[in-house]
C-alpha cells in the first residue's frame, strides 16, 4: 500500500522563506570594530533573492560551485541561504588552510565566483592569480585603490564586484526554484592533515533533516540567541545558520572578533542565551570570565565540539557561571553532528555527569556500531573499545572525485568505507543506551608494550589541574615498550608546577603504567586551522629535538 503522503522536496530555500517570513523580526547581529551591525531575517531575506539574482547575471545558472572566503557575518549567512536556494553549490573556503590546500580545494571543487571579505581581500589577492577556475570576486565592504587593482590584475577574472553595489542593483524578490531533495547544496573539504583534504558534498535533504536534529539535539528555541563562534568555513558551521533559521533563533556573529575579550563582551551585550565553539574557545573564554566580572546571566547553555572537552572545563562553567556546557561529537563527513550529551532525565548525580562527559547519545536517525582490529563488531557494553562506524541520511557515502583524483587518493577513500558504513577513525566504546564515549583517534592512541593508552584520558586528567591550562599527550617511539606517551604541559599564568607534581597528581586517576614517564612545558599548544590541537606538530617538534624533555623515573 502506498501512503497518501505529499511529497513536499526537503529544500533550503523552505528554510530561507520560512525563516526570513515567520521570524522576519529575529536578527544577526555582526561584530565589528565600531560595534554591533544588525541585520533583520528580513533583510537577510531580500539580500538572499539579490545575491541569487546578481549571481544569475554572473552566468550562474546551474550547479556551479561559488565559494566564500569570509569570517561569520550577516553576507555570509545570505550567502549560506541564497546559493543552495538558487539551486548552485556553496563551498565555504577554509581561511585558515595552507595556500596550497586552497588552491587545491578551489580547482577540485572548480569554483567559479568568489565571496571575499574586505578584510581578508588583501591575504586573498596574492593567493588569487592561483585560483584559475575563478571569474568573478565579490568583495563584502570597501576596499583600498590598491587591493582592488592587485584582484583586478589576476589574469583569469573578468570582474571584481562590490557588496552593496552589485546587490542594490537587482530585484528584491528571486523565484526559488523546485530543486530536486538529492541535488548538491554546498560542500565541505575535510581539514585532514595528510595528503590532500576529501570533499564532501552534502544535499538538500541531508542538510534539511540534519536542521532538524540541530534544533533538537542542541535545545534551540525560537527567541533564543546563539553566539555563533563555530566558523561557517568549518564543517557546515555545525548546522546553526540554518538551525537558527528553522527555529527562529537571533545570531550573534564575531566576525574576525574571536578573543575572550570581545566574545565576552558580546555575551554581556547582546543578552547571549546560547553558543556553540570548540573547546580552546570556551577555555580561553573561562580564564577572561573568572577575571573580569561580566553579565552571562542570560546565558543558559553552550555546546562544545571538535575534539574532546575535558570534563573540568564543563564542570568550571556549571560550578562558577551556571552555564551548562553540552559535549557534542560530529564530523565534516556527518553534515557534521553526530550526538550531544544531554543526561536522561532520570539520571543524577555521578550518573548524569557520567552522562554529561562522553560524547552524546547517537542521534536516532542514525546508525552507529564498533568494529574491533579483527573486524568483528564488538558490543555495546559502555567498555568494549573498537573503530566507530556509522550510517545514516546526512553522512557522506563517498568523497567527492571530479575525475581528478589519483589511484592512490581513490583508495584511501575507498578505504574511509566498510559496506555501507563510514568508519570515522574514532576509537571508543557506546553504551547499550547509546551513549559513546572516545578514547581516541586511531591515529592517536598509544600502543605501549600491546596495550592502548587513551591520550584523551590523560589530557583530561592533566586539565582538570588548576595549574594546568592545556596539556596534550602523543605517542613517542620507547625502545623498550614501542609507544609511551609524552605529556606537553601549558602552565596557567604565574604557575610554577613542575612534571613531578603533575605525575603525582595523576596518581589514583590514571593506572600506573598509563602515567607518562616523558613531560615538557610549552607555551602553546599547536592548533590545527580549525582549533584543534595538532598532534602531528608536536610529535614532529619532539622528532626534530624541538621540545625540552624531562624523564621522571
Ligand atoms: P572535523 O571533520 O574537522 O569536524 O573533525 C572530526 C573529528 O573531530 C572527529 O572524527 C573526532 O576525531 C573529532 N571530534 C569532534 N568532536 C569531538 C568530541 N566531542 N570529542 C572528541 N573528538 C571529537
Amino acid at each position: 500500500m502506498k501512503s497518501t503522503m505529499q511529497e513536499s522536496p526537503l529544500l533550503i530555500s523552505r528554510i530561507l522563506q520560512a525563516g526570513t517570513q515567520l521570524h522576519a523580526e529575529q536578527e544577526v547581529v555582526t561584530w565589528t570594530a565600531e560595534g554591533a551591525r544588525r541585520t533583520s531575517f528580513a533583510e537577510v531575506g531580500t539580500q538572499a533573492a539579490q545575491l541569487a539574482n546578481a549571481l544569475r547575471g554572473l552566468g550562474i545558472d546551474g550547479d556551479q560551485r561559488v565559494a566564500t572566503f569570509m569570517w561569520n557575518n550577516a553576507e555570509h549567512l545570505v550567502a549560506y541561504l541564497a546559493v543552495p536556494s538558487m539551486g548552485a553549490v556553496l563551498h565555504a573556503l577554509n581561511i585558515r588552510l595552507f595556500p596550497e590546500q586552497i588552491i587545491y580545494v578551489t580547482s577540485h571543487a572548480q569554483n567559479t565566483v568568489v565571496i571575499v571579505d574586505n578584510s581578508l581581500a588583501e591575504p586573498f589577492s596574492r593567493l588569487l592569480p592561483h585560483l584559475v577556475t575563478l571569474r568573478h570576486v565579490i568583495v563584502n565592504g570597501p576596499i583600498p585603490p590598491e587591493v582592488r587593482a592587485a584582484l583586478e590584475a589576476a589574469p583569469q577574472i573578468e570582474a571584481v564586484h562590490d557588496w552593496d553595489t552589485l546587490l542594490g542593483a537587482q530585484p528584491t524578490t528571486f523565484d526559488w526554484p523546485l530543486l530536486d531533495e538529492r541535488d548538491a547544496s554546498s560542500m565541505c573539504y575535510t581539514s585532514g592533515t595528510t595528503g590532500n583534504p576529501k570533499g564532501v558534498v552534502y544535499s538538500h535533504r541531508s542538510n534539511y533533516l540534519h536542521t532538524m536534529q540541530v534544533t533538537m539535539g542542541m535545545g534551540f528555541n525560537q527567541g533564543d540567541r546563539l553566539l555563533a563562534v563555530v566558523p561557517m568555513f568549518h564543517a557546515n558551521a555545525w548546522g546553526l545558520p540554518y538551525a537558527a533559521l528553522m527555529v527562529g533563533a537571533s545570531l550573534i556573529m564575531p566576525d574576525r572578533f574571536l578573543q575572550a575579550e570581545p566574545l565576552a563582551k558580546m555575551i554581556e551585550a547582546e543578552k547571549i542565551t546560547g553558543g556553540a565553539a570548540v573547546p580552546t574557545i570556551w577555555t580561553d573564554l573561562l580564564r577572561y570570565l573568572d577575571e573580569h566580572p561580566t553579565d552571562t546571566s542570560t546565558l543558559r547553555r553552550v555546546v562544545v565540539g571538535g575534539s574532546a572537552c575535558p570534563p573540568s572545563l564543563m564542570r568550571a562553567y556549571q560550578d562558577r557561571h551556571d552555564i551548562e556546557v553540552i559535549h557534542a561529537w560530529g564530523m565534516t563527513e556527518m553534515s557534521p553532528l553526530g550526538s550531544t550529551a544531554v543526561a536522561p532525565l532520570e539520571a543524577t548525580g555521578d550518573r548524569h555527569w557520567f552522562y554529561r562527559e562522553t560524547q552524546g547519545r547517537i542521534a536516532s536517525t542514525l546508525e552507529a556500531r564498533l568494529v574491533g582490529p579483527d573486524g568483528a563488531e564488538v558490543p555495546n557494553d559502555g567498555e568494549s573499545v573498537g573503530e566507530l562506524e556509522v550510517r545514516g541520511p546526512w553522512i557522506t557515502g563517498s568523497y567527492y572525485d571530479n575525475g581528478s583524483n589519483s589511484e592512490a587518493e581513490r583508495a584511501d577513500a575507498a578505504s574511509k568505507f566498510d559496506d555501507g558504513w563510514l568508519r570515522t577513525g574514532d576509537v571508543g566504546s557506546l553504551t547499550a543506551n547509546g551513549f559513546l564515549r572516545l578514547t581516541d583517534r586511531a591515529k592517536d592512541v598509544i600502543k605501549s608494550g600491546g596495550e592502548w593508552i587513551s591520550s584523551v584520558d590523560l589530557e583530561n586528567a592533566l586539565m582538570a589541574h588548576p595549574d594546568v591550562l592545556e596539556a596534550s599527550v602523543v605517542g613517542v617511539p620507547d625502545e623498550r615498550w614501542g609507544e609511551r606517551p609524552l605529556a606537553t604541559v601549558v602552565r596557567a599564568t604565574d604557575s610554577l608546577v613542575d612534571a613531578a607534581e603533575l605525575k603525582e597528581f595523576l596518581s589514583g586517576k590514571i593506572v600506573g603504567w598509563q602515567v607518562p614517564e616523558r613531560w615538557a612545558f610549552i607555551d602553546e599548544v599547536p592548533k590545527t586551522s580549525v582549533g584543534k590541537f595538532d598532534k602531528k606538530v608536536l610529535r614532529k617538534r619532539y622528532a626534530e629535538g624541538e621540545l625540552k624533555v624531562e624523564v621522571l623515573d
